[in-house]
């Protein structure tokens, strides 16, 4: 059964959220965690960054480089120490407040006594229960799990569906908050290798077709390479912007693309410059 449904293949419905401006300017933030502690640690050091709207970005860089901190400040789960950031001119506690900002962790996090489609459904229905506005239309849930090939799969219970099916699950939830940005820390780095390659091109897939704003933190390079418009490599203690590397590899990008010789190139290049601020 999971077997078949890994490879399940993807229909299009209609995108949505379009003519959205979701650009995410940071502008000088800097994050110190424990000040006035004896030891506070300076996470991120002006940090300067725009990501146009719709484009794809990856972060990457050594351990505790403060990649999941600048997520965290992007999405409004914690506030920079210093500095400022916007997400389509707006401060992204705007955006968060209107459940507009989707989260996908390593973890799906899904709740175990709900079913699938009631696990995509219920962050937007949290929005509303909060009594926050929301005039847009229920989320298309059927079509979210048929996007991310979970079409049949919408009774079943998370215990039911392999590692791989609940981030599927994971992503649905966060498509179907329309969100203006995708904030992805890691998705798929608790599957497996088989699995985890499949969900790449099936988010490219899903991208292309929604072309929301994704800020994605990954410790592979090659997926940051197939996936990512541009990758963001960050040095640590503080955590700084080391060198932003373009990737003009053609789009779609498919299998193929990880055969060509750019595609080698460039992983090589970014590796080569990670060992430098490993130093
Ligand atoms: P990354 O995601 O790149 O591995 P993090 O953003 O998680 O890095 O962490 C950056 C630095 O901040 C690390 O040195 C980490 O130990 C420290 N840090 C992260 N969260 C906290 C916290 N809540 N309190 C104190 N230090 C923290
Ligand atoms: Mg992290």
């Amino acid at each position: 059964m999971s077997v078949m449904s890994e490879t399940a293949t993807l229909t299009e419905p209609a995108p949505v959220n379009a003519g959205h401006d979701a650009a995410i300017v940071v502008d000088g933030v800097n994050v110190t965690y424990g000040i006035g502690s004896a030891e506070p640690v300076r996470a991120l050091a002006d940090i300067e960054m725009t990501i146009e709207d719709g484009a794809f970005v990856s972060l990457v860089g050594p351990s505790g480089c403060g990649k999941s901190t600048l997520l965290k400040v992007v999405g409004d789960l914690m506030a920079p120490t210093k500095g400022r950031l916007t997400i389509g001119g707006e401060p992204p506690a705007v955006l968060r407040k209107k459940g507009r900002i989707g989260f996908v962790f390593q973890q799906a996090n899904l709740m175990p006594w709900l079913k699938a489609a009631d696990n995509v459904r219920l962050q937007r229905d949290l929005v509303r229960g909060k009594g926050l506005k929301d005039d847009r239309p229920a989320p298309d849930v059927a079509g979210l799990l048929d996007l991310v090939g979970l079409k049949g799969f919408e009774t079943k219970y998370p215990h039911q569906l392999s590692g791989g099916m609940q981030q599927r699950v994971a992503l649905a939830r966060a498509l179907a908050l329309d969100p203006a940005v995708l904030l992805m820390d890691e998705p798929f780095a608790a599957l497996d290798e088989i699995t985890r390659d499949r969900m790449a091109f099936e988010l490219l897939r899903v991208w292309s077709h929604y072309r929301k704003t994704v800020l994605f933190v990954t410790h592979s390079l090659a997926e940051a390479v197939l996936l990512s418009d541009r990758v963001v490599l960050m040095s640590a203690r503080p955590g700084r912007i080391h060198k932003v590397f373009d990737i003009d590899l053609p789009r779609p990008r498919d299998h193929e693309t990880r055969l060509s010789d750019r595609f080698g190139e460039l992983v090589s290049e970014i590796n080569r410059e990670l060992y430098r601020v490993m130093e």
